[in-house]
């Protein structure tokens, strides 16, 4: 079982910014930005590649639940889910970054 798997079943806390039947939200235990928030389905797929359409665009409304609850909805923020082995990908259950509360910073990451 991955680490996100057990944090839904409760057997690893974590710090909940949001959640409904469908998707959990909380912050990131190693943050790389002042707001840094993963958001995740109960489900598991692996990636992006693998979710549904339909989960995707439910997730979205989600999301915006999100940034809203911790006030980065107007400042902005920036929306990343890692893919595979060149994306970096560590936890292989599906999962944005929601990352925000400062200019974040854009260059070259390769
Ligand atoms: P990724 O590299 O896209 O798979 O991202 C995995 C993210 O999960 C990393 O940013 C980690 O810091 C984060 N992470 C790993 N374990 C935990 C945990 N127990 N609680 C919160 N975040 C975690």
């Amino acid at each position: 079982m991955n680490v996100f798997e057990k944090i839904i079943k409760g057997e690893i806390p974590c710090k909940k910014v949001l959640e409904n039947d469908k998707f959990l939200a909380f912050y990131d235990i190693a943050p790389r930005a002042p707001i840094h928030i993963l958001a995740i389905p109960k489900q598991g797929y692996k990636d992006f590649n693998a979710m549904p359409k339909e989960l995707l665009a439910e997730m979205s409304d989600f999301i915006i639940e999100v940034v809203k609850k911790v006030g980065i909805y107007e400042s902005g923020y920036r929306l990343i889910t890692n893919i595979g082995n060149d994306g970096g990908q560590e936890v292989p259950h599906f999962h944005y970054h929601i990352l925000g509360g400062a200019k974040l910073r854009w260059e070259a990451l390769a």
